[in-house]
């Protein structure tokens, strides 16, 4: 990010206030801050979902900025899953590759290796109201996984999910992360779960980023009370 702004409105207020930050390859970088501070606008800007009203986004040394979101080669997974209810597990997996016009051998093969990826080894048959929440939310992460994204989104990965789940998740998300070297860049406001996961945290505030660094700088070496306090939530 490139000193990004962002309007929702003409004479709108800035939701993001001229922001740069990096996500290296193969890490894990969280956006964290208080509801309203603009961390999801900033991930749907790299998504390619909402337009920057200025600066500009550069993915894999190729400036992406007005680039659409189908061409950025980045897959988000929401909090609230979004599957198919309709469309049993496997189908719903394979959605992205069947719209990319990915052929049907190929597409069978990577489903059931991104199936595996999390743990659902056999679940393809089944349909989504038949899984848990956890169960769900893997599914969601193998849709995204099968598409082999360049840089893969999170908008508040566990928040439906309950406090045991949410930590058993949480953990199987960095440990995929770091066994597939993907390149993240997870939203939440939940100062646990980013210590928790993160390389990176980038603590937002109204549209600016307040500090950006390792966990331990954010947690021992705060830049402002503000930093100091609200990392101080943590539990
Ligand atoms: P939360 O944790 O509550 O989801 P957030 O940090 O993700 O908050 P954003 O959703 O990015 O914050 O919102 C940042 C600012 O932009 C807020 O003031 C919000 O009201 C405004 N905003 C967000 N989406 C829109 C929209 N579609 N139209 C107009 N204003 C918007």
């Amino acid at each position: 990010f490139r000193n990004i702004t962002k309007a929702y409105t003409d004479k709108g207020a800035l939701a993001v206030k001229g922001i740069s930050f990096t996500v290296p390859k193969g890490t894990l970088t969280t956006l964290l801050g208080p509801s309203g501070c603009g961390k999801t606008t900033t991930l749907r800007m790299i998504a390619g979902l909402e337009s920057p009203t200025g600066g500009e986004i550069w993915i894999d040394g190729a400036n992406v900025t007005t680039m659409s979101a189908a061409d950025r080669h980045v897959s988000l997974v929401f909090q609230n899953y979004a599957l198919f209810p309709h469309m049993r597990i496997v189908d719903n997996v394979a959605y992205g590759l069947v719209v990319a016009g990915v052929g049907a051998a190929s597409i069978a093969q990577r489903v059931e290796a991104a199936l595996t990826t999390v743990g659902l080894t056999g679940y393809g048959g089944r349909w989504p109201g038949e899984l848990s929440g956890g169960q769900q939310q893997r599914v969601a992460l193998a849709r995204a996984l099968v598409l082999e994204p360049a840089v893969l989104l999170f908008d508040e990965p566990l928040s439906n999910l309950d406090a045991r789940l949410r930590r058993q998740m949480r953990d199987e998300i960095r440990a995929l992360q770091q066994r597939l070297q993907l390149t993240v860049a997870y939203v939440t406001h939940d100062q646990s779960e980013a210590l928790a996961v993160s390389d990176q945290i980038i603590v937002m505030r109204d549209g600016l980023i307040a500090q950006a660094g390792s966990p331990a700088d954010l947690y021992e070496r705060p830049n402002s009370e503000f930093v100091a306090g609200f990392m101080g939530e943590a539990l």
